[in-house]
């Protein structure tokens, strides 16, 4: 490739707000036909809040999310920011927990005035050999609408769901129909329920979904795709997804995401939104045409 040229297209870029690190991600974008989207924080606003808290029975709703947001208090996740805002917001004081851990992709861990409190998915609870199995119905009844479910866990009893969504972008589906339009396929990539994924996925006109991923194998979906002698571009704004960002043949770094994922991708996407994408996929033909 000319230098030239491509000094021009990474020029072109920084004005659309598509900033390219790297050269080859610049000459590889146009032959991209699948893009993998993380769901939270890229498709949609990165923003969740609490909609709704079923306790089980023997629990109050306060006290339920009081101890819940404590252990939270102690993780970054948007998960937790988003129950201890609805901690703060019905006026409880939170304690702070002691012993706290945070296995990546499933939950939190602590103890919260003398209680064993875990808080995450139905499977990392039942993992550390809690039933759920009382509210699952209703867990399923929220996802079927899009929200995420959490579980709670105090001393060794699943004392309630607190039910958690997050708008999607309302640029998504637009972007989502131009990029098929072009011959992209859009596959939504994320470490939550299927139920849920699916839901949100239907909302935004997505077709392929793959849920219920960990964060360590969110690189071998990239992987998997690109055996398949797909292209593959990666999409993404969490720690969690600097592995399949660095895996994929383009990454794509959300500009209001981690420095991590920044580093990890050629390419960073200013908007934060698909329609970056449709940029950066424009800008690679014309810079690659001017070539041939
Ligand atoms: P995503 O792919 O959407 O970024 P993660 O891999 O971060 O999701 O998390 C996957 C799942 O693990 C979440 O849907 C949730 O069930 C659970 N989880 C992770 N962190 C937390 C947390 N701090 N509090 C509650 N649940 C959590
Ligand atoms: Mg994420």
């Amino acid at each position: 490739a000319t230098p030239m040229s491509i000094m021009v297209g990474v020029g072109r870029g920084a004005g659309l707000g598509v900033l390219i690190k790297n050269a080859e991600a610049l000459e590889r974008m146009e032959k991209v036909d699948t893009v993998v989207v993380d769901k939270t924080g890229t498709l949609t606003e990165g923003k969740p809040s609490v909609t709704q808290i079923v306790t089980a029975a023997g629990f109050e709703q306060d006290d339920l999310l009081r101890l819940v947001a404590g252990v939270e208090r102690a993780s970054e996740h948007p998960l937790a920011t988003a129950i201890v805002n609805a901690a703060t917001d019905a006026g409880l004081t939170i304690s702070a927990a002691t012993d706290f851990d945070a296995p990546v992709g499933k939950g939190v861990i602590g103890s919260v005035d003398q209680r064993k409190v875990r808080v995450g998915s139905a499977s990392f609870l039942t993992g550390e050999g809690l039933d759920p199995s009382a509210l699952t119905a209703q867990a399923d009844r929220l996802r079927a609408d899009g929200a995420t479910v959490i579980f709670a866990g105090v001393d060794g009893q699943v004392a309630g769901i607190i039910a958690i969504a997050d708008q999607v972008k309302g640029t998504t589906p637009a972007a989502v129909v131009a990029l098929r339009a072009e011959g992209v396929e859009v596959v939504m990539l994320t470490g939550d329920d299927r139920l849920t994924a699916e839901a949100v996925a239907r909302r935004l006109g997505i077709d392929r979904v793959e849920a219920e991923v960990m964060p360590d194998h969110k690189a071998d979906v990239v992987k998997r795709l690109r055996s398949e002698g797909r292209v593959v571009a990666m999409a993404g704004d969490g720690v969690n997804d600097a592995p399949a960002l660095a895996a994929a043949d383009v990454g794509l770094a959300m500009g209001s995401g981690t420095d991590v994922a920044i580093e990890s991708a050629g390419i960073t996407l200013l908007g934060g939104d698909l329609t970056g994408i449709l940029r950066a996929r424009k800008l690679s033909e014309a810079t690659m045409s001017n070539i041939r």
